[in-house]
């Protein structure tokens, strides 16, 4: 038997009780399929309102315990993630897949832990733990009233070497790594029985993606793999879910191409910055929302990128 099979079969179920903070924002739990669910996090930057909900987290309903994708981006909506589960099953979380370590999929992972369920995640995810990174967004985070005092960045136990096989309760899982896309450690899960795809952050829907120091070229060619899956429908990391698999991961990937495209012109012609992203012509994606906050960041990390790449 699989470590990580035995270790679900052996871990506890330990009760937690629902507490909704009072000034959290809502939460309704969305149904895409028989046994599949998610809550949509709002399409804005994290703020003490909103509690740092504005990414998404996916759960399964099997016969032997729910798996969650993402565990929300503080301890406050984990315990509302957890009611909101409980309201539906009263089977207990058996594990949680985190897609990637960003703050606002993972400050909730605590949460879990207590809970007793296993969480997994990519290995390459473990540099970020130990790094000033984390802690300085960590502390950002705190101070900003993001997520409260006392929250911890959880290590995954077990961490995935590689794309993994998950069966609970005659369910089975597949977590792809698809990194490095978004971050290196990039997962996406699958849920083949029911043609379901939880894309973690290699799909954005309803705002500008977040690109960071993503590596946009292998982003585009894990789109182009995961376009290669059955999926009926996907559960994006941010933005509402997806019916139309094949239009919406096409988004995404238009963005990161058009991107690289004007980043890269303007780096191989020696074109300032500044001078280019002026030059360049926004008006497909400017009325997407977060592109004010967004655009130009992403534009110049992809320009950093395409001189590099040059
Ligand atoms: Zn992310």
């Amino acid at each position: 038997m699989p470590a990580i099979l035995r270790s679900l079969l052996l871990c506890a179920m330990i009760a937690v009780a629902p507490a909704r903070a009072q000034d959290a924002p809502e939460m309704r739990a969305i149904q895409v399929s028989p046994h599949a669910w998610y809550v949509q996090g709002q399409s804005a930057l994290g703020s003490k309102a909103n509690r740092n909900f504005i990414s998404n987290a996916g759960f399964v309903v099997t016969p032997a315990g729910v798996v969650v994708i993402d565990a929300l981006g503080s301890p406050a909506m984990a315990r509302q993630l957890l009611a909101t589960i409980r309201a539906i099953t009263p089977q207990p979380v058996k594990l949680v897949i985190l897609t990637h370590y960003h703050a606002d999929h993972i400050y909730g992972a605590q949460v879990f832990k207590q809970a007793g369920a296993v969480i997994v995640a990519h290995e390459l995810g473990r540099d970020y733990l130990g790094s000033e990174t984390a802690r300085l967004r960590m502390q950002a985070s705190i101070d900003e009233g993001l997520t409260e005092p006392g929250t911890q960045v959880i290590a995954a136990a077990p961490w995935l070497a590689g794309s993994a096989s998950f069966d609970l309760g005659g369910t089975r899982f597949e977590a792809m790594h698809v990194g490095p896309a978004h971050t290196v450690e990039d997962l996406a899960v699958y849920f083949p029985d029911e043609g379901v795809l939880f894309s973690g952050d290699l799909v954005f829907r309803g705002r500008v993606p977040y690109v960071g120091d993503a590596d946009s070229r292998r982003w585009i060619e894990s789109l182009d793999r995961l376009l290669g899956l059955p999926a009926k429908l996907i559960v994006p990391g941010h933005g509402p879910h997806s019916t139309e698999p094949r239009a919406d991961l096409q988004l995404t990937r238009d963005y990161l191409a058009y991107l690289r495209q004007a980043m890269g012109k303007a780096a191989r012609e020696l074109t300032p910055f500044e001078e280019a992203y002026a030059a360049t012509d926004w008006s497909r994606f400017e009325a997407l929302p977060l592109f004010k906050q967004a655009n130009r960041m992403n534009a110049y990390n992809t320009y950093l990128l395409m001189e590099q790449e040059k």
